[in-house]
């Protein structure tokens, strides 16, 4: 059976690439690393009723179980090239294999990711995905490299996987555009490369920006001021809830998948010209300041008191 899930899994994610010198089939896959370029590398796990709700469409499952991670070669500025996938499942069903695949190969599809090996063993259901990607040696967005006097900008919009997610767990069927950002986020690995020598510092949103853009702070040792209004908002969101629940979603919300960089004075207008290009595009949000203080300001400069910055594992 075990067998049958693999070969299904090989059927269907079946992207070639010239440096897989040798792929899914042996004990380990064996891979040519371009010269000149650094290897980037991440992994993500989803649990079932964790980081997505039990009844989740496979398909949707196989998308995110990538996006989640291709998210995190974006922030990097690397060039995703290759994929690991360890599936844990209850039972050998056939089925949701099939539907799985499918969702993780619409994906890989669109990035030429190229699925290298993997592990599939039975218990509750969990997917770990690793991916691997390139950065020319000097390249990469570090967390680190904030400044003081350097903008904040973040792309796309912020909030509406968590507005989903509430309409979810009211147990209603969400407004579609808003469902579509929480199941099928879409990694902003053009973004990520446009960004390459003129960002700072760079981190993907997916606990919450308040928290993300804390670790930013941290790493670099310095403060942010943001400015509540100027927060980017969809359409879809703002049609379907109160200003104070979007900017709550847009702060604090899981699940975004934008990127969130910090760029000094002199690249600004280079920056939102190369985004625009990108397609996702970029909005100004705040400003890097001296310090180590994250504070979110109103129109008239007033702070606004902030009870809960994101989401946190072991922390209940
Ligand atoms: P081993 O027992 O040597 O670890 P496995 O039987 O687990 O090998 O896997 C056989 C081959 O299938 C290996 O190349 C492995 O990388 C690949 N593989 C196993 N599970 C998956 C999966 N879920 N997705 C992709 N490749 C997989
Ligand atoms: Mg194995």
């Amino acid at each position: 059976m075990e067998f049958d899930l693999i070969d299904a899994i090989r059927a269907r994610v079946n992207i070639a690439r010239g440096d897989v010198a040798l792929g899914i089939g042996d004990d380990a896959a064996l891979l040519d690393v371009p010269a000149s370029r650094q290897l980037v590398a991440c992994t993500d796990t989803l649990v079932a009723g964790v980081h997505f709700p039990s009844g989740t469409a496979p398909e949707d499952i196989g998308w995110k179980s990538l996006a989640v991670n291709l998210s995190d070669l974006a922030a990097m500025g690397a060039e995703p090239a290759w994929a690991l996938l360890a599936l844990t499942l209850p039972d050998a069903d056939a089925q949701f294999v099939e539907r799985f695949a499918n969702g993780f190969a619409t994906l890989a599809d669109k990035h030429a990711v190229a699925l290298i090996g993997g592990d599939t063993t039975q218990g509750p259901l969990s997917i770990t995905v690793t991916t691997l990607g390139f950065i020319p040696v000097g390249a990469v967005l570090a967390r680190d490299g904030a400044r003081a006097g350097d903008s904040v900008f973040v792309t796309g919009t912020l909030g509406d996987a968590a507005g989903a997610l509430e309409w979810l767990l009211d147990g209603r069927c969400a407004p579609a555009a808003l469902l579509a950002r929480l199941h099928r986020p879409e990694p902003r690995i053009a973004a990520g490369l446009a960004l390459r020598g003129l960002a700072n510092a760079c981190i993907d949103v997916s606990d919450g920006l308040l928290a993300d853009l804390g670790h930013v702070c941290a790493a670099s040792g310095v403060g942010v001021e943001l400015d509540a209004g100027a927060l980017p908002l969809s359409s879809a969101l703002v049609a379907n809830f109160d200003a104070g629940a979007c900017r709550q979603f847009a702060l604090a919300g899981g699940d975004d998948y934008e990127l969130c960089f910090t760029v000094p004075p002199a690249c600004e207008a280079r920056t939102v010209e190369a985004l625009a290009a990108g397609g996702c595009g970029a909005t100004r949000i705040g400003r890097i300041v001296a310090g180590s203080d994250v504070r979110v300001l109103d129109a008239n400069a007033n702070e606004i008191e902030i009870t809960h910055v994101g989401w946190e594992h072991f922390s209940r």
